[in-house]
């Protein structure tokens, strides 16, 4: 948790020095008492010593308020810079780590685990120095005043730190458990808000409900028992001072009657007596915070150090490259992209990729073809460089991959996939979402091309006019359209396009067969192919059998060469379309 603490170390240190002033300014109140005591006592004047109290009062006030502030500034400072951490490694998180893990549960790592941080670091940091001065200088002057006294005061004071000891190990379990129940409600809500029409279409709400019913209950019953070890704390520490008093009196009643202390002795120790207990119940309750920190701590170091795709710096080989300055390797007599013998699996035992070879030559349209499953999408999330290869080598123009940075690739390819993410923002946000800086020139070119126009027109704000979330507002055709665009702005040297199956109505595909024109006369096109048009225009039709390319050649060399792509043919996925009988 130190590590926290940097870039915050003079904070700390005007904090600390903050604190120590008031604590010093506050133990000599007692002393200054004492003095007003045995002075009226003597029938001398005490007011000057009243108008000292009142300046000590006054001032411990002001540096108690400007310390607490420079601490909670602090606490928003180390939350700022772990929600900047957090995000940025978030969004560069490799993509296993993304499958693996559930995203409403990072994000409530953003969220709720550093704002429970910052408590612990502005709140348990001031009490726990503050508690813990206050009481060091009152026990200090205690031992000064009456060593004895003393001595039965921290008997029960021992006695109470003991069973604070038990009951923190208990807060911070029940903590973690809290935390991470807030992080499944988080993913739980996220599940069911993600696929709101499927829910309702299943009636599911009452189960969703239900479901996360149970991690709100969770979360409730960690709190609960969080509260409940931590209301113990304070009580068992105050009856321990509260004893010590009734000790102290008696004790020390019997000392002043047998002229051993003065009256003034007397009120003084008492006086830090009582001192004791809000300071030692501060510092045992800073300890029970800083237990439930830890937890929320764990879960953001936990997502803090999850691998993240290297970046240019990480990359030696790049960086040579980039100090050269060369120009990246772009000769229009390579294939724009090949992959040699690549293998590949989501998990080690179970390859999904086996020995995939094929190139996809610059202008040329190249189709995928295959069974569902047998790793088409795959092959474009390794192009995408989302994942590497187990073996065999991925080339961009004949240069291997990976002396490119992930960005470098990803710059020369553009991907429309069968999701067709819209983002919530405008049309136009979402056009020129891979170059914000586009030309409205530029940008009506990408409309047009993939015809949007329609969109534009009836969109109320047109090109300005808001998609709403996930851009439920739309088609799937017009998503589709949209996420077209978007790649053909990026200008790529190479579109990878998921065809689009079930949403084309008859227009739309012919829009998109004209689209998929113009777009192989400026770049290369990797289409998966869904429909006999598109293989039949296709310059090269790749054969994709689970997980290894059977065949490749054009669509009447392989309906007699291959048996696969014969079957593929006859099923329905490549049956052109014919109109039915009208009844
Ligand atoms: P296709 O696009 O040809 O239908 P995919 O490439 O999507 O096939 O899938 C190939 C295989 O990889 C399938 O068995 C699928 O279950 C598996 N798969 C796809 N994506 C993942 C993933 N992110 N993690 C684990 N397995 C995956």
């Amino acid at each position: 948790m130190y590590r926290l603490t940097t870039g915050h170390r003079t904070s700390i240190v005007v904090a600390t020095v903050l604190t120590l002033v008031g604590s010093v300014l506050g133990l000599a109140q007692p002393l200054v008492a004492k003095q007003i005591v045995d002075v009226s006592g003597q029938g001398r004047a005490f007011w000057p010593l009243l108008l000292l109290l009142a300046v000590l009062f006054v001032t411990e006030a002001a540096t108690g308020a400007i310390g607490r502030f420079v601490l909670e500034r602090m606490g928003e400072g180390v939350v700022r810079q772990l929600r900047h951490g957090l995000v940025g490694r978030l969004l560069r998180l490799e993509m296993r780590e993304y499958d693996r893990h559930r995203s409403g549960d990072l994000i409530s790592r953003v969220t709720a685990d550093t704002t429970l941080l910052r408590e612990v670091v502005s709140q348990a940091l001031v009490d726990l120095v503050t508690g813990a001065l206050v009481a060091a200088g009152a026990i200090a002057l205690m031992l000064w005043i009456d060593p004895l006294l003393l001595l039965l005061v921290a008997l029960t004071v021992a006695t109470a730190a003991a069973i604070v000891a038990s009951l923190l190990k208990g807060i911070r379990a029940a903590s973690e458990h809290m935390q991470n129940s807030v992080g499944a409600i988080a993913a739980d809500l996220e599940r069911a808000l993600g696929a709101l029409p499927m829910v309702r279409v299943h009636r599911a709400e009452d189960r969703e409900a239900q479901r996360i019913g149970k991690r709100i209950e969770a979360a409730h019953d960690a709190g609960v028992r969080t509260a409940k070890l931590a209301s113990v704390m304070s009580p068992a520490v105050e009856l321990a001072v509260q004893g010590s008093f009734l000790i102290v009196l008696v004790i020390g009643g019997l000392r002043v009657t047998g002229h051993a202390n003065s009256l003034g002795d007397l009120v003084a120790f008492l006086l830090y007596a009582s001192y004791l207990v809000l300071p030692l119940s501060s510092v045992f309750r800073a300890v029970g915070l800083i237990q439930r920190g830890m937890g929320a701590y764990q879960r953001i170091e936990q997502a803090l150090a999850l691998p993240t795709e290297p970046t240019q710096a990480q990359m030696p080989a790049v960086r040579a490259r980039t100090r050269q300055s060369a120009p990246p390797n772009v000769s229009h007599e390579e294939p724009v992209l090949a992959l040699r013998d690549l293998t590949f699996g989501y998990t080690p035992d179970r390859p999904v990729l086996r020995g995939v070879t094929l190139t996809v030559p610059h202008r040329r349209q190249t189709a995928l073809v295959g069974q569902s499953g047998a790793g088409k999408s795959t092959i474009f999330a390794l192009v995408a460089r989302f994942y590497e290869p187990d073996s065999g080598t991925l080339l961009f123009d004949g240069g291997p991959a990976t002396e490119l940075t992930r960005a470098e690739c990803r710059a020369r390819i553009a991907v429309v996939d069968q999701n067709a993410h819209v983002v919530h923002g405008t049309l136009r946000d979402n056009i020129t979402y891979a170059a914000p800086d586009a030309a409205e020139a530029e940008v009506r070119r990408v409309v047009e091309l993939a015809q949007l126009d329609d969109v534009v027109r009836r969109l109320r704000g047109g090109l300005s006019g808001l998609l709403g979330d996930r851009g439920n507002t739309l088609s799937g055709g017009e998503r589709q359209r949209i996420a077209i665009a978007r790649a053909l702005l990026a200008r790529p040297q190479l579109l990878l396009l998921d065809e689009p199956t079930s949403h084309l109505d008859a227009i739309n595909e012919t829009a998109l067969t004209t689209v998929m024109k113009d777009v192989a006369q400026g770049c290369a096109l990797l289409v998966i192919a869904h429909r006999l048009s598109t293989v039949q225009h296709a310059d090269q039709i790749v054969v994709l059998d689970n997980g290894r390319t059977t065949a490749s050649g054009r669509h009447e060399e392989l309906l007699t060469s291959s048996p696969t792509y014969r079957q593929l043919a006859a099923g329905q996925m490549l049956r052109p379309a014919v109109p039915r009988p009208s009844r």
